[in-house]
């Protein structure tokens, strides 16, 4: 199971137990606590770099080459070129990284506003050029945009399906009239086929999607935190349950999908 499942190759543990950590999402990182700013710092800067290592109950260790987070437009999957052709008006990136999605925008002059968690990420964005990056958890994030980005599965910040009534009573607040959300996600229920193409979901699950995992860069242990897959026709179901509609805008090679999704009316 691919962290980031463009192309990818599955690699499922099935011995393992899927015991899934709770509420252990942290809001207030600590630089001291993550792997991934620190090796998007450690990239820029020209240090060497080894891999992100991803960790989670169910599956056998997976990793992020820390290239990928620096992808230049060409080398952006084709859903993630798409979102980023769509983008219009006022934009806010959300997790977003090295970057490389605001850097896209702003040189298209795009006005894009770059929020992540991670204050070591945000602190190289700015050196990368980045004019507006905010260390900023989403969710208690206010102003007003045309164009919400959640890329590189990016919904997957919501974490758990129970969350997803307060992530669009956010979005009320978040988006501006008219205004539209980008954010890829995947169908992960492929993890969960056996040869035969039965698929046996974990019991202890309430949806498939709900993963926990934890990184690890070099010394550098994150947190365990929840992160959430979710298929197209569950988050359409789960949106217009909350006043929302969902139009799948392009589809990847891996289950994945990009969605616009819209306030109705
Ligand atoms: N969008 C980037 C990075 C994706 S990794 C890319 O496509 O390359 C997910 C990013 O989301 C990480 O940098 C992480 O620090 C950030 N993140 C996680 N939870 C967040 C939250 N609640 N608010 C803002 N950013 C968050």
């Amino acid at each position: 199971m691919h962290f980031y499942p463009h192309n990818g190759k599955l690699r499922l543990n099935c011995a393992e137990e899927y015991s899934r950590t709770k509420g252990l999402k942290k809001y207030e990182m600590d630089s001291k606590k993550d792997p991934m700013g620190r090796a998007i710092a450690d990239y820029h800067q020209g240090k060497e770099t080894g891999k992100i290592r991803v960790f989670s109950p169910m599956f056998d260790e997976d990793e992020i080459p820390v290239e990928t987070l620096f992808r230049k437009y060409e080398e952006m999957p084709e859903i993630e070129r798409k979102a980023l052709d769509m983008t219009r008006g006022k934009a806010l990136d959300v997790g977003a990284g090295s970057g490389c999605h605001t850097l896209v925008l702003q040189q298209k002059g795009v006005e894009v506003t770059a929020i992540d968690i991670s204050p070591l990420s945000v602190e190289t964005m700015k050196q990368r050029g980045v004019k507006d990056a905010k260390e900023q958890d989403f969710f208690t994030l206010k102003g007003k945009y045309d164009t919400i980005l959640m890329l590189m599965n990016g919904i997957g910040i919501v974490g758990t399906m129970e969350r997803l009534p307060d992530f669009f009573r956010h979005l009320d607040n978040l988006l501006a009239p008219g205004g539209q959300l980008l954010c890829d996600s995947s169908d992960i229920s492929y993890v969960f086929e056996d040869e035969e193409g039965f698929i046996e979901y974990p019991e202890e699950s309430a949806y498939y999607g709900e993963l926990s995992f934890r990184m690890q860069y070099k010394e550098t242990v994150g947190e365990a935190f929840d992160w959430l897959y979710i298929d197209a026709d569950t988050l359409r179901q789960k949106a217009e349950e909350n006043g929302y509609n969902v139009e799948v805008v392009a589809e990847g090679e891996h289950y994945d999908y990009l969605a616009r999704i819209t306030k109705v009316r």
